[in-house]
């Protein structure tokens, strides 16, 4: 009872408190302020030093060491543009190797002729576009089913461009072998 009267007592813990927190203080100073913060310091400091010389770094080269290192440069820009662009080359020859159908544009499908695109899509996927119609003899565009020169009629052969695509695609598995 009497120790917890002697903890308790308002007068001692304000001044232990104080006494303590002065002699914290001092242990902290001595141990922070004169080594690891002055340490800090100086590593701070040096490093700015350091960054302050590099900046103020002078130094001479002659004018050949300057030109010849420019000839350099120049060169080693050019090579490496001709390996970007030959690398290039070689990957469109590559991609048209892989799409030999790219140049089957047109198509006579019973008695009427057919020219088309190809658009690729951001997946590298072919689609078939543009589907048109034209007249089989003189290769003249169909108008209103028919041809203007040779007046031939074709409303009822023209197939729809789905029934196209279909026979397209067939024709591109089947003869150049690629699905
Ligand atoms: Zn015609």
């Amino acid at each position: 009872m009497a120790k917890k009267k002697v903890l308790n007592n308002p007068w001692l813990i304000a001044t232990g408190s104080a006494i303590l927190g002065v002699i914290g203080i001092r242990i902290l100073d001595m141990i922070i302020g004169t080594t690891i913060i002055h340490l800090i310091w100086l590593f701070i400091k040096n490093i700015f030093v350091t960054i302050g010389k590099f900046f103020i770094i002078k130094f001479e080269v002659t004018l050949w060491f300057f030109i010849t290192m420019l000839i350099i440069t120049v060169a080693l820009i050019i090579f490496i543009l001709w390996i970007v662009s030959f690398l290039k080359n070689k990957m469109n020859i590559f991609s048209d190797q892989q799409t030999p159908f790219l140049s089957y544009r047109e198509e006579v499908f019973e008695g009427v002729l057919y020219r088309w695109d190809y658009i690729k899509d951001y997946s590298d996927k072919y689609y078939i576009i543009n589907i048109s119609h034209f007249c089989p003899k003189c290769k003249c565009s169909l108008v209103n089913d028919s041809c203007p020169i040779c007046h031939g009629y074709y409303y009822d052969k023209i197939k729809t461009d789905y029934e196209i695509d279909a026979l397209i695609r067939h024709k591109i598995e089947t003869q150049f072998n690629i699905k």
